[in-house]
């Protein structure tokens, strides 16, 4: 029986063998078409790529996958398969979650993680310059032996890279203080689709017309390789506070985490979970129901015990009741654990994740919508979320379903997502917080950047015209 691809390959075999050869002659071994490599080339964590691994279905079949080590050869290979008109998808880590790595014209996998190097660390100006392969872990260890902290953590710091952050425009769990990746990139050496590299100027604000490095930011490999950013970073925190509290609806919890963030209160990491979430994931640590709020407080010790005073009166202002540190101590201590979804997988489920974001006077209403969209799906056994990442004006809103719908699973996974994102979109939300748009939600993009879509089409025309980096994304 052949072998059913999501993608297949739509290279011509004499392209490709000329193109392959001549990537050994430049990279010798780092060059592979061995299909082990190519099949781990072709899929990221994008859930819907586990209904069809399943059945026996292969997502995407690259047709080789390549390693540089230097942004030299990035250069020169991103010049040969231009010559060889060979589509590139670059790939960090691959923990993309929408199937923003797949490559779905086949042609070369560039896999950027052995360019790890960290190139400076400038103490004075708190700023790091690293090559874009490097895994979030490594540089978070490196940089804390030294006293820093990059200030990203995102879940997947272990499984991420730097490239993969900025290309896919992530936030770390400690974002309400020290923000997401964009406000973090101070600059970025890019390999574009011509053959030549930009560096940007690193300067700590610039007006020397549109933001053209931010192009790059969110743009998942479709407009440049990344080859290197200069990061903003922080001095490791002098203390940390911790607390939690229930409070008697996430009306109420809402309307503190806003007030106290309107205020200039930023806690590193702040999570308000539904009264379900709360329940299945810290019945162990907290006895009372109702939805809970996670707060840690970190830095010099005189703001930290300021923001936790502050933070605390206007919680219990608003109705809530202490329910002490451990929730939050369980929270750190298994927040990068997700052994829970390989048992799941193992009984049947279906699971998935959604972010989306919105202002405060619509993020209730958008709660509602989406988590009651969900639920409403036959075949769906629970849908719950929690707010994290909050700003001065909103938040964003983290669902996980979970459905045992029978012999349907994609089916069911398709009618959720359509659920969701018309439910998003219905109220005022944006369809994508963090993980981006790769293929899950494209189908969507038009509808939430309106004429925005074609002003995307038309930089990606103008500045990549033969559709070679990372074809077939945006719905572009
Ligand atoms: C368990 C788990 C937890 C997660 N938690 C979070 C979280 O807390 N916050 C969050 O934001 N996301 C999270 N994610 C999603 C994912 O980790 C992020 O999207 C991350 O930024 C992807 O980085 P990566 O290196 O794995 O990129 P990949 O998945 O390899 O690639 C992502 C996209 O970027 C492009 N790309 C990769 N490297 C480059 C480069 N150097 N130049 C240009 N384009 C490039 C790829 O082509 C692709 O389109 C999680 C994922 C998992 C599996």
């Amino acid at each position: 029986m052949s072998t059913e691809f999501i993608f297949p390959s739509l290279q011509h075999p004499e392209a490709i063998s000329s193109f392959v050869e001549a990537c050994r002659d430049l990279l010798g071994d780092r060059v592979s078409t061995s299909p082990e490599d190519r099949l781990k080339a072709g899929k990221d964590w994008w859930p819907r790529a586990w209904l069809w691994d399943a059945r026996g279905k292969v997502l995407s079949f690259p047709d080789v996958v390549v390693w540089p080590e230097s942004t030299e050869e990035v250069v020169a290979l991103v010049r040969l398969a231009s010559q060889h008109r060979i589509p590139i998808t670059p790939r960090g880590g691959g923990s993309g979650v929408l199937g923003g790595a797949v490559p779905v014209r086949g042609g070369v996998v560039m896999d950027l993680t052995r360019m790890r190097r960290i190139r400076e660390l400038h103490e004075e100006d708190l700023l790091v310059t690293v090559e874009a392969g490097i895994l979030g872990i490594t540089l978070e260890e490196e940089l804390n032996r030294q006293g820093f902290t990059c200030g990203h953590i995102p879940q997947s710091l272990a499984l991420s890279t730097v490239g993969g952050w900025i290309a896919a425009r992530s936030i770390g769990e400690f974002s309400t203080k020290y923000g997401p990746i964009e406000g973090m990139v101070a600059g970025l050496e890019v390999v574009l689709p011509w053959g030549e590299i930009w560096r940007t100027r690193v300067a700590p604000r610039t007006a020397t017309g549109p933001g053209l490095m931010d192009l790059f930011v969110g743009a998942e490999g479709t407009l440049g390789i990344i080859t290197a950013a200069t990061l903003r970073i922080r001095r490791l925190p002098e203390m940390r506070r911790m607390r939690s509290f229930t409070f008697p609806d996430l009306a109420k919890g809402i309307t503190a985490v806003r007030e106290m963030i309107q205020r200039g209160v930023l806690p590193a990491v702040c999570r308000l979970y539904d009264e379900m979430e709360a329940a299945y994931r810290f019945s162990s640590v907290v006895r009372k129901g109702g939805p809970l709020l996670l707060l840690l407080f970190e830095g010099e010790s005189r703001l930290v015990l300021a923001e936790d005073s502050v933070g605390t009166e206007i919680c219990l202002d608003h109705g809530a009741q202490e329910t002490g540190e451990e929730p939050m101590q369980h929270w750190l201590k298994t927040r990068f654990d997700v052994s829970e979804v390989e048992a799941l997988l193992k009984q049947g489920a279906v699971l998935d994740t959604i972010e989306v974001a919105a202002t405060y006077s619509r993020i209730l209403p958008l709660y509602d919508a989406v988590v009651g969209a969900i639920q409403a799906v036959p075949g769906t056994v629970v849908a719950f979320g929690h707010f994290s990442h909050f700003y001065p004006d909103g938040a964003c809103l983290y669902v996980s379903l979970a459905g045992f719908p029978g012999e349907d699973r994609e089916g069911y996974h398709q009618r959720c997502w359509e659920a969701a994102m018309h439910a998003c979109l219905a109220r005022g939300g944006t369809i994508s917080h963090h993980h981006g748009i790769g293929l899950q939600k494209a189908p969507w993009l038009g509808q939430e950047l309106g004429e925005g879509l074609e002003i995307l089409r038309r930089i990606k025309r103008a500045i990549d015209p033969h559709e070679l980096f990372n074809p077939g994304k945006f719905g572009v």
